[in-house]
C-alpha cells in the first residue's frame, strides 16, 4: 500500500511547458485517474511518477520518500501503456515473466507460480505457451496488465491501456481492471481522455488542463459541482451561459441570459455576473419555470434516452428526453434548484 504525492511539479520540455505547479496526493489503495483533453499533461504526469522523466521542479514522494534520482526500475512500480508493447517472440507466460527481471516473485513463490497466479487474476489461464499474435488485443492488454502486477509494485500506472480497443472490449476490460484493482487494493493511476470512462472507475480523479490541474473529487461531485466552467463543460453534456444578476437575495437569483430572465438559487452577495450550468436531464418538458423555446436540430437515440441538439437564441442546447420530440420547436424549463453555479472566468 503507497501514498503518492506530487507537490508543485512542473515540466518543461525547450519551450512546451507540459505541468506547472501540479499538486495530487493520491491515498492508499485508490483508483485515481487523470482526465483531460489531448496535451493537457496527463501521460508527463504518469513519465514523471514513473521516473521516465524528471520534473523541473517539485518533489514526487510514495509514502514520504523523496523519488528524485531514484530510477523508474527502484520505485516499484508496474506501468502498462496504450500499446500492448509486449515482445512477439516471447509466449504469454515469457512476456509476464519478464516483469520479474528486477524482482523476485512475492512471498517465496517461484516464477511458474507467479505467471499462473497472475494469468488466473487476469483471466488468461492456460494461455501462458500462447505467442502474442495468437491473442485479441483486449487479451494482450490483460497480458501488459499481468507482466505490470507480476513483481507485485506499490503503484500501478495505465496509460490509455484501452485506447486501442473497440467500445465492447474497452467496457469489458475497464470492469476487469477496476475488479483487479480492487482485488488488489492497489494504488493505481490511470490516464484516460475519456471523461465518461473517468467517472465509471475511478475513486476520485483530477481534471486537468493545460498543465494544470483543474479540479479533484469524486466522480459525482466532479459532475454535480463543478468549480470551473472548463469543468462543467469537459464532464458530461452539460449547458453553460454567461449572466448577468439582476437580483440576489437570500430566497434566490434572478439572472438574464439575453434579455431573457431565470430564477436560479442565491449567489454570493455582491455577485455582478454568474456562469449558470443546467445539465440536460434537468431541461423538461413539464417543468413551469425557466422556460425557454428551443429549435431543434439534431437528435440521437441512445436506447433509454433521446439526445436532442438543438438552439435557442442561437446558442447550442442539449436535452436529454424520454423520447423523440415531434416537431421542430420544443418548449422546456427548468427549476432553479437543478441550477450550477460557477464563477464567471
Ligand atoms: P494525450 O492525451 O494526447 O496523450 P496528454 O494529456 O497525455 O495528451 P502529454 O503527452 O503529457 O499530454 O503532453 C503535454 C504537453 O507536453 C503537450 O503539449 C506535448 O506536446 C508536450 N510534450 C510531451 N512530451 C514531450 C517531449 N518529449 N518533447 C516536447 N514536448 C513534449
Amino acid at each position: 500500500m503507497t501514498t503518492l504525492r506530487l507537490e508543485g511539479v512542473s515540466k518543461a520540455y525547450d519551450e512546451t511547458v507540459a505541468l506547472e505547479s501540479v499538486d495530487l496526493t493520491v491515498r492508499d489503495g485508490e483508483f485515481f485517474t487523470l482526465v483531460g483533453p489531448s496535451g493537457c499533461g496527463k501521460t508527463t504526469t504518469l513519465r514523471t511518477i514513473a521516473g521516465f522523466e524528471e520534473p523541473s521542479a517539485g518533489s514526487v514522494r510514495f509514502d514520504g520518500r523523496e523519488m528524485a534520482g531514484v530510477a523508474p526500475e527502484n520505485r516499484n512500480v508496474g506501468v502498462v501503456f496504450q500499446s500492448y508493447a509486449l515482445f512477439p517472440h516471447m509466449s504469454v507466460a515469457e512476456n509476464v515473466s519478464y516483469g520479474l527481471r528486477f524482482r523476485d516473485p512475492p512471498d517465496g513463490t517461484t516464477v511458474d507460480e507467479r505467471i499462473a497466479e497472475l494469468l488466473a487474476l487476469v483471466d488468461l489461464e492456460g494461455m501462458g505457451e500462447r505467442s502474442p499474435d495468437q491473442l485479441s488485443g483486449g487479451q494482450q492488454q490483460r497480458v501488459a496488465l499481468a507482466r505490470a502486477l507480476a513483481p507485485a509494485p506499490d503503484l500501478l500506472l495505465l496509460d490509455e491501456p484501452m485506447s486501442a480497443l473497440d467500445a465492447q472490449l474497452r467496457e469489458s476490460l475497464r470492469r476487469q481492471i477496476a475488479r483487479i484493482q480492487s482485488e488488489l487494493d492497489i494504488t493505481t493511476v490511470y490516464v484516460t481522455h475519456d471523461q465518461a470512462e473517468a467517472l465509471a472507475v475511478s475513486d476520485r480523479l483530477a481534471v486537468m488542463r493545460d498543465g494544470r490541474v483543474e479540479q479533484v473529487g469524486q466522480p459525482e461531485a466532479i459532475y454535480r459541482t463543478p468549480s470551473t466552467r472548463f469543468v462543467a463543460e469537459f464532464v458530461g453534456d452539460n449547458n453553460v451561459f454567461d449572466a448577468t444578476v439582476r437580483s440576489n437575495d437570500r430566497d434566490g437569483a434572478r439572472v438574464v441570459v439575453d434579455c431573457e430572465a431565470f430564477d436560479i438559487p442565491a449567489l454570493p452577495d455582491g455577485s455582478e455576473r454568474a456562469t449558470v450550468c443546467v445539465r440536460p436531464g434537468a431541461l423538461s418538458r413539464t417543468a413551469d419555470c425557466n422556460r425557454i423555446c428551443v429549435a431543434v436540430e439534431t437528435t440521437e437515440f441512445l436506447g433509454e434516452t433521446v439526445r436532442v441538439h438543438g438552439r435557442w437564441n442561437g446558442r447550442a442546447i442539449t436535452l436529454r428526453l424520454e423520447d423523440v420530440p415531434d416537431g421542430d420547436e420544443l418548449a422546456v424549463g427548468f427549476s432553479p434548484e437543478d441550477v450550477h453555479v460557477v464563477a464567471p472566468q
